[in-house]
């Protein structure tokens, strides 16, 4: 995949019309509606002001939520959860529809502005064809949630073609929702000029780099929870990467597969062959594969269960590997030390509780001084290296979870595979 796309910079945006695609898929609290993590509308403000300020009028967009575009799906949604299908009004499913709106959005981001932020009512409806008709450059307006728009998830060109025709350029600053062919990520690009905004520009830039042309030695550290939620990762990385470093619970899948006894741990049986030709594939190919020689154990998975650190290849049959051993700690430290690229994908432990959380909380200081280039992928992983402190020491932390690991797995991305090539 190409990944020099043309961006907002390459292109004359004054007196424009500009469809945004953001990534405003916000956290919100479950009761009252508040929203609980207001980073995304953050990340988008670099780009929105850009455009504001070239004198665009900007015409922003985003889904939230997993809405249920028609009665009918809201039915058959409420009926798999167990409610009785006879007792749903159409008043129900609009009250679920509410609570998805992008109205709090529109709110925060204008507080964010400074400066008004007009609500559409709708995303193609009369209400935004009319807003965005009259909308005056250094303005901006935010569509309803895309995914009200049942056409949005099914990239129905003529969802595409009228959410277009409110606009005269596409800027794409959404890198959350990239791996993802609906009609607002990638439809769109088919009857606009489209761009990339700043957030996906400098996604582009430093991972694209690494899978394309990495600074040696490039150390690929892999963990998290399961391998089958990793393979194309591994895959792909094995092609590229001189070392491979594995933690989390997808290392038991690997211990099993050399022989090893695991206990209770986190295995995926169907995976061990899989894991037997990985090995393989790092042999044939010269690439160095390190798994944690020592875990630190627990009898149950809980956050005050007691932690024992055993030899990973013989786990007690009552025991649970949750985190990497000290041994392991100093030789992925060892083995980050001269990296010239560090690509992070899933956590060394259950870093959620604070017993089991050194391994992931000792990879992140050793790459906070290792000189390296340092690349974080995976929801989980951006969540710990922020928790345990470590957040701006890195040189990169996607704000893409599902899209990163797609990145990651060198797979093609709708939302940037219609940019406009540089
Ligand atoms: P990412 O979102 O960064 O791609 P994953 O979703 O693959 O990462 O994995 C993150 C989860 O893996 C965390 O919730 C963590 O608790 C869990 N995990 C890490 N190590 C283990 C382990 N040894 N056993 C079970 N779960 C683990
Ligand atoms: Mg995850």
């Amino acid at each position: 995949m190409n990944y020099n796309k043309k961006t907002v910079k390459d292109i004359d945006v004054a007196g424009k019309k500009v469809l945004l695609r953001c990534d405003f898929n916000v956290p919100q609290d479950k009761a009252t509606g508040a929203i609980t993590d207001d980073k995304r509308i953050r990340a988008a403000l670099p780009t929105i002001q850009y455009l504001l300020d070239q004198g665009a009028a900007v015409i922003a967009c985003s889904h939230l939520g997993k809405p249920n575009a028609t009665f009918d799906s809201f039915v058959k949604k409420q009926a798999e959860k167990g409610k009785d299908p006879a007792a749903l009004t159409e008043e129900d499913w609009k009250k679920s529809l509410k609570k998805l709106s992008l109205a709090p959005v529109a709110q925060r981001l204008s507080e964010l502005l400074g400066k008004p932020v007009i609500m559409a009512a709708d995303v193609v409806g009369p209400d935004a064809t009319a807003k965005a008709a009259a909308l005056q450059p250094g303005q901006i307006m935010l569509l309803e949630n895309t995914r009200f728009e049942k056409g949005e998830t099914k990239n129905d060109p003529e969802l595409a073609k009228k959410m277009a025709s409110m606009a005269d350029v596409y800027v794409s600053d959404a890198f959350g929702a990239v791996h993802r062919a609906h009609a607002s990520t990638a439809g769109v690009a088919d009857y606009l000029p489209a761009v990339s905004g700043f957030l996906i520009q400098k996604e582009l830039e430093i991972i694209g780099g690494a899978l394309a042309d990495p600074k040696r030695p490039l150390v690929a550290i892999l963990g998290g929870s399961k391998v089958s939620s990793k393979i194309g990762v591994i895959n792909n990385l094995l092609n590229i990467a001189d070392t491979i470093i594995i933690g989390g619970g997808m290392t038991y899948t690997f211990i099993k597969a050399m022989g090893g006894s695991v206990g209770k741990s986190l295995l995926e049986a169907d995976w061990l062959d899989y894991c037997k030709e990985m090995i393989q594939k790092a042999k044939d190919k010269g690439v160095k594969l390190l798994l944690p020689e020592d875990s630190v154990c627990a009898k149950e998975f809980s956050a005050d269960a007691q932690p024992v650190t055993v030899d990973s290849m013989n786990i007690p049959d009552d025991m649970m590997g949750m985190d990497i051993g000290p041994k392991a700690i100093a030789a992925y430290a060892d083995a980050v030390k001269d990296a010239g690229t560090v690509i992070w994908n899933g956590p060394m432990g259950v870093f959620e509780f604070p017993a089991f959380a050194a391994g992931t909380k000792a990879v992140a200081e050793a790459l906070s001084h290792c000189g390296a280039i340092t690349i974080i992928g995976g929801g989980d992983s951006a969540a710990a290296v922020q928790q345990l402190g470590y957040a701006d020491k890195m040189t990169h932390i996607s704000t893409g979870g599902g899209a990163s690991l797609e990145f990651m797995e060198g797979k093609e991305l709708p939302g940037v595979a219609c940019l406009l090539d540089k």
